[in-house]
C-alpha cells in the first residue's frame, strides 16, 4: 500500500482543470490513508488553485513558479516535477490522461525507472490491493492490472472518477519549491489560441457530434444551437473534419478526443469502431441517423432513425419550451 501520492495538478488559463480534482479522488481510491500532496506549475502565484485542489481532498500542496513555467514545454515540466519527486519520495503518482498527462507521464516514468498505467477509467479497491481497469483494442475490451511492484503511476481519464465532496473548512499546508527551470531547448515565445466557441469539448457533460451526414460546415449550425439549449459542446467525427465541415480540435475517437460526457448526440455518424473509442463510454448514447442499420446504433442507449434535417430543428424546439 502505497503511503504518499503525488497528484500533478493542471491548470488552463488559470483555472484548475476538473481532472486534477478527479486525479485527487482516484488517489484516495488508491490509497484511502495516503497523504496526498498536489503538485502545481507554473509562473504566476497559485495559493488559490493550491486552497482549491485542498479542499478537494489533497492533505497539501507544493507550488513550482519559475517563468519558463507559464506555458506547458515537456523539458520544463520534467524538470520541475522531477525536483519535488526527489524531494518527496512518493509512494504514487496520479496525474489526467490529458495532452500534457499523454507527454509527461512515460518521461517521468522513463526518468524513474518505473511502469506506468495509462488512462484508467476505473479504479477498484478491496481495502488490500488497488486494481486499475482501462480500455484496450478501442474501447472493445477492459483489461484489468494491479502493480506487482515498485512505484504505483497511473494516469486516468477524464470525467471518470467521480469527485470527493469539496470542502471549504479543509486546511493544509502550500509549500513553493525553488527549481531553476532552465537549458530548455523549447522556448514557448507565444501562444495564439483558437477562438474557442463555449463549453470545453474535452469537460462536456453534453456533447453534441455530427459527422459526415451534416454534410457542409452550415450543416454544423443546428448542432450549436443544439448544443446551446443544452449548455453542451459540439464534436466531430474524422470523417467531418476530413470532409473540412469543420476544425480537427473537435474530433472525438481514437485519433481525437476521448469524451465521456453525461450526454451524446451523435448525429449523422455511422459508428465506426475508430469514433466508438472515444465517446462509447459516455453514459448516455443518443444516435440520430438515417440508416437503421449504421453500426452506432449499437451503442446508443436511445436510437432516432430519421433524417437529422428534420429531427435536429424539432429536437431543438421542443428542448427550447421546456
Ligand atoms: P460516415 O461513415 O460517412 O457516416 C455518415 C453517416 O451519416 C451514415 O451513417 C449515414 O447514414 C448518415 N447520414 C447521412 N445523411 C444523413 C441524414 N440526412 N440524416 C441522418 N443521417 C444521415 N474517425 C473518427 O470519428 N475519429 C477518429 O479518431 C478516427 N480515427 C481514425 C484512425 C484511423 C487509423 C483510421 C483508419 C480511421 C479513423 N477514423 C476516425 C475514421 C473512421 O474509420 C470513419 O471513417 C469515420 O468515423 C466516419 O465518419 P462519419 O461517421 O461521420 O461518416
Amino acid at each position: 500500500m502505497s503511503d504518499k501520492l503525488l497528484v500533478i495538478c493542471e491548470a488552463r488559463d488559470g483555472e484548475l482543470r476538473n481532472v486534477t480534482f478527479e486525479a485527487v479522488a482516484a488517489a484516495k481510491k488508491i490509497n484511502a490513508g495516503a497523504e496526498i500532496v498536489g503538485v502545481l506549475c507554473g509562473s504566476d502565484e497559485m495559493n488559490e488553485q493550491a486552497q482549491e485542489v485542498i479542499y478537494y481532498g489533497a492533505d497539501r500542496v507544493v507550488t513550482v513558479k519559475h517563468d519558463n513555467l507559464a506555458t506547458y514545454t515537456s523539458e520544463g515540466y520534467s524538470q520541475a516535477v522531477m525536483a519535488v519527486i526527489e524531494d518527496e519520495s512518493p509512494d504514487g503518482i496520479v496525474m489526467g490522461h490529458t495532452a500534457i498527462g499523454k507527454d509527461l507521464t512515460p518521461r517521468l516514468a522513463a526518468r524513474l525507472d518505473t511502469g506506468l498505467i495509462s488512462d484508467a477509467t476505473t479504479i477498484e479497491n478491496d481495502g488490500d490491493q488497488a486494481v486499475f481497469i482501462r480500455p484496450i483494442y478501442s474501447g472493445k475490451a477492459f483489461e484489468k492490472k494491479v502493480i506487482s511492484s515498485g512505484m504505483t503511476f497511473v494516469t486516468i481519464r477524464p470525467n471518470n472518477i467521480p469527485l470527493l465532496d469539496r470542502d471549504d473548512t479543509r486546511s493544509g499546508d502550500v509549500t513553493a519549491k525553488q527549481v531553476d527551470v532552465t537549458d530548455l531547448n523549447t522556448v514557448i515565445k507565444d501562444v495564439i489560441r483558437k477562438a474557442s466557441e463555449g463549453v470545453d469539448l474535452s469537460e462536456a457533460n453534453v456533447i453534441v457530434a455530427g459527422g459526415r451526414g451534416v454534410k457542409s460546415s452550415e450543416g454544423f449550425d443546428p448542432l450549436y444551437e443544439l448544443a446551446d439549449v443544452l449548455g453542451g459542446a459540439v464534436g466531430a467525427s474524422r470523417g467531418a473534419c476530413d470532409a473540412e465541415y469543420c476544425d480537427y480540435s473537435l474530433q472525438i475517437g481514437q485519433t481525437g478526443k476521448v469524451v465521456t460526457p453525461d450526454l451524446y448526440i451523435a448525429v449523422g455518424i455511422s459508428g465506426a469502431i475508430q469514433h466508438l473509442a472515444g465517446m462509447s463510454n459516455s453514459k448516455v448514447i443518443v444516435a440520430i441517423n438515417k440508416d437503421p442499420e449504421a453500426n452506432i446504433f449499437n451503442v446508443a442507449d436511445y436510437g432516432i432513425v430519421g433524417d437529422i434535417f428534420e429531427v435536429i430543428p424539432k429536437l431543438t424546439a421542443e428542448l427550447k419550451e421546456v
